[in-house]
């Protein structure tokens, strides 16, 4: 029983350093390169009324089987979040910012699946939305962003599928094609994508179901169906592309079953990663959302990215590799008492990075874990120092293979952080 409930919850994890440091980074890489392009960041409530998500995506997946909903003590109906777009657009029906609305976001989200390698319950996302403009302009700068963010990263075997879902007429032409074409195969079809048809044929299009895909194989075309506003936004898209410089394949396959979808859907897959979780990212225009919602009419764009997609593959490519953080300092503390606790809030405050020993413990020891922990120097205070009005530095650099040098000096208790920083600068300016 006790393995039991040290465990996590199927499908979630501890992540502990250094592997938190490497989401914290990449969170932080995501931070900036959005800031950059004029992005703010937007937090929004882990949970939310299971309504904004049930509105809008009822006949999905992620709503109707994957999601966490839970009565809270008054009895209202709950969801821990499943995605984000759907919060961030109510956000904007709500307080109803200045357009075009440019937001980024981060943070854990919530599905009830199938747990396996790169595909968990709980899962990090990070993702941008441009609300407020339905400029095919303002899906290049997004899918900019996303691959952008990528190269960044140091990813090199990331590939670009686009398509684009037309207007909701388009769509609407298009779906009701495929829903012919899928009755007269209906022996063809799994026994849950029969179910499928019934709710939404487009959803078909994307299911990993081997008999459904044979059956999708001769399914219509959706280039066929799109209007000649539609065409043309797909091709401004599609010709920013190019002139960006981002490489990108048509994927007819790759539709949206949410009816608030409209015109561009892209997905960014990694070719380092196994076949079912290669998705990196995904996103589109999602026109019809806000009024789902109940806000007024507004057109948007965006895409979420799998931070812990990204990392495995960034694994997979030996690509971001995070510098663990250097320490500059390890108080070795024989005396006991306040006077370590001083030093190092001290050193601290003057904007140096210290860790320190606690429970007087051996010299010997202490000098082990100073050591361990890859401090640059350690300060030693014992009882001749405390006498002295001094601390004692000592060079904790080792080359390759050997012991820390171990040369130290002497400084006065009052010099001690211009010393360190001295030191410190020196050695930036003339790398060991
Ligand atoms: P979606 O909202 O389904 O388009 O997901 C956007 C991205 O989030 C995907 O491309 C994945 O990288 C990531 N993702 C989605 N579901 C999971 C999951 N269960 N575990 C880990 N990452 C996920």
């Amino acid at each position: 029983m006790q393995t039991a409930r040290l465990a996590t919850p199927r499908g979630t994890r501890d992540v502990l350093p250094p592997a938190s440091e490497r989401i914290r980074s990449l969170t932080g890489r995501f931070a900036e390169t959005a800031q950059r392009a004029g992005f703010r960041q937007v937090i929004t409530p882990i949970f939310e009324h299971a309504e904004v998500f049930r509105r809008v995506g009822e006949s999905t997946d992620i709503v109707s089987k994957e999601m966490y909903e839970f009565r809270d003590k008054d009895q209202r109906l709950m969801a821990l979040r499943p995605e984000l777009t759907a919060p961030l657009a109510r956000a904007f029906a709500n307080h109803r910012p200045r357009t075009p609305w440019r937001v980024w976001y981060e943070g854990p989200q919530f599905r009830y699946e199938k747990p396996q390698a790169g595909r968990y319950r709980q899962f990090n996302q990070v993702g941008a939305e441009l609300i407020g403009s339905d400029d095919p302009q303002a899906d290049a700068e997004m899918l900019a962003l996303a691959w952008r963010f990528c190269e960044a990263l140091g990813l090199r075997q990331v590939i670009l599928l686009i398509n684009s879902l037309g207007s909701p007429a388009d769509r609407a032409a298009f779906s009701s094609a495929l829903g012919s074409y899928f009755a007269r195969r209906l022996g063809d079809l799994s026994e849950q994508g029969r179910a499928t048809l019934a709710v939404n044929p487009l959803r078909l299009l994307d299911s990993k179901r081997p008999e459904d895909r044979l059956a999708a194989a001769a399914a219509p075309d959706i280039a066929e169906f799109l209007s000649k506003e539609a065409a043309g936004h797909f091709q401004t898209v599609l010709d920013a592309l190019g002139r960006l410089g981002i490489p990108f394949a048509i994927e007819p396959r790759l539709v949206r079953g949410l009816d608030y979808y409209r015109h561009t859907t892209f997905e960014l897959r990694s070719l380092a990663l196994d076949g079912a979780q290669d998705a990196v990212g995904g996103g589109g225009r999602y026109d019809g959302l806000v009024a789902d919602l109940g806000g007024p009419p507004t057109p948007g764009v965006g895409f979420a990215m799998g931070v812990d997609r990204l990392l495995l593959a960034c694994d997979a490519e030996d690509a971001f590799d995070v510098q663990e953080q250097d320490l500059d300092i390890f108080v070795v503390d024989v005396i006991g008492g306040v006077e370590a606790t001083l030093l190092a809030d001290e050193i601290r405050q003057a904007g140096i990075s210290a860790e320190r020993a606690f429970d007087k413990r051996s010299m010997k020891a202490q000098m082990k874990a100073a050591d361990r922990s890859g401090a640059r120097f350690a300060l030693l205070i014992g009882a001749e120092e405390l006498a002295s009005g001094t601390v004692t530095l000592r060079d904790m650099r080792r080359d390759d293979g050997e012991a820390p040098r171990g040369a130290q000096v002497r400084i006065p208790r009052g010099a001690v952080c211009e010393e360190i920083l001295r030191r410190l600068a020196v050695e930036a300016r003339t790398p060991a």
